[in-house]
């Protein structure tokens, strides 16, 4: 594999695809080192589309640990207003953003898990007020993953450094489409193809989904007026954009009171740079009642109780598992890779895309209409071939949706 190249053709694909960005534009990327051959071509590529200008925001894992690790316990009480005001004015002046994502699955594994609940809690509050330029699409923005030294081990441990590194890269490329011949023309046939999906969603106005597997029976109730959503989205502004490079999901909203039943995840989560794995939940009036983890379970039991909301669900996700990402055969350990090759719910804040006229009301009165409301909005999967999920619609006919990992509609 020539990487440069590949690089070159994933630096295509975000540019036209994931931001899609149009003279006259201004970009925001979020970065890391490792992030920076990739980036070079994005700026370059951003501004041969006529973007009027490019910032960056730098992250470093090794500076990030290190804050929690000698810190002192005040580091994790500091986030200042004018922070905030500085992010709620670059969005104000237009930017778009685009995260370049290099992630490490277990970077936290050593700090506090309550220093990390702390500053996730004061964060998540801080940042609240200006969540709505993504979660509305008032700016296009897009996450893509990049491949790093410590994501690459976590994935292949018994690989060398190098090789591993240049192993992920390939499945990355594989799995985000960047291997095919025209990455862009694949991109929009792809859309084109969850585009039908979601459309005979919509069209048959489920008003329950419900999953059955091995520890999970659930019955998932959807607001009235719901909207299932997938593949690119569109702007405020018009514009279409893909928010996840990979994506393959159609997903929607539940009705934040109403989820009852048992629901196992099937793969393991990493959250906050930290590993939860074989855990699962109990739900009633859409509530989390009960909850446990054979591994991460504090973890889990600080997310939980981040605010009211935390303990609701506030997306419902369908993924076939015959992806390209599903096909690759391995575990990213990350959820931008792993939520999309298995269906998948989140706990936390719904998006309002996902219900009818959602941006024109209070929060309050949708929070009314069932779509949740939290500080938190984390991802979790319980797919495999052995859950089959059925919609059920007002009068009681049931449609299977998906089964043996494949879509039956
Ligand atoms: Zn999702
Ligand atoms: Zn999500």
């Amino acid at each position: 594999m020539d990487l440069n190249k590949m690089l070159e053709k994933y630096a295509d694909v975000i540019v036209n695809i994931g931001i899609n960005i149009k003279a006259g534009e201004k970009l925001s990327i979020r970065l890391t080192e490792e992030a920076l051959p990739l980036a070079r071509l994005v700026v370059g590529k951003a501004y041969e589309k006529g973007a009027l200008n490019v910032r960056l925001d730098f992250m470093d894992d090794q500076m990030t640990l290190d804050r929690y690790l000698h810190g002192s316990d005040e580091v994790f009480d500091y986030l200042p207003d004018y922070e905030v005001t500085y992010r709620d004015a670059i969005y104000k002046d237009g930017y778009n953003v685009l995260n370049l994502e290099t992630p490490n699955p277990e970077l936290l594994k050593s700090a506090d898990p309550k220093r990390i609940a702390r500053w996730q809690k004061l964060a998540g509050m801080k940042w609240k007020p200006i969540i709505h330029y993504t979660m509305e699409n008032k700016v296009k923005w897009c996450v893509a993953g990049v491949a790093g030294k410590a994501w690459a081990q976590a994935v292949f441990p018994l690989l060398p450094p190098e090789e591993s590194l240049l192993k992920l890269w390939d499945y990355i490329f594989m799995a985000e489409r960047i291997d095919q011949a025209d990455p862009v023309a694949a991109w929009k046939q792809h859309d084109a193809s969850l585009k039908s999906h979601k459309t005979f969603l919509n069209n048959a106005h489920f008003s329950q989904v419900h999953y059955e597997g091995p520890g999970t029976d659930l019955l998932v109730s959807l607001p009235k007026n719901h909207i299932w959503e997938g593949g690119s989205s569109i702007s405020q502004g018009g514009d279409v954009f893909f928010p996840n490079i990979p994506t393959e999901e159609v997903f929607s909203m539940p009705d934040a009171d109403h989820v009852e039943g048992s629901l196992a995840a099937t793969m393991p989560l990493s959250v906050r740079g930290q590993i939860v794995d074989k855990f699962g939940f109990t739900f009633k009036d859409g509530k989390v009642t009960d909850h446990y983890a054979e591994e991460g379970k504090a973890i889990l039991d600080d997310l939980l109780t981040t605010d009211e909301g935390a303990s609701r669900l506030g997306e419902i996700a369908l993924v076939a598992a015959n992806s390209p990402i599903a096909k690759t055969g391995i575990l990213f350990k990350s959820t931008l890779f792993d939520e999309n090759a298995s269906c998948h719910f989140a706990l936390g804040a719904a998006y309002s895309e996902n219900l009818e006229g959602a941006t024109e009301r209070s929060e309050d009165e949708n929070r009314k209409l069932g779509m949740n409301n939290s500080v938190i909005h984390v991802d979790f999967m319980v797919g495999s071939k052995d859950v089959t999920v059925t919609g059920i619609q007002e009068d009681g006919i049931e449609i299977v949706l998906l089964k043996d990992c494949d879509w039956q509609i």
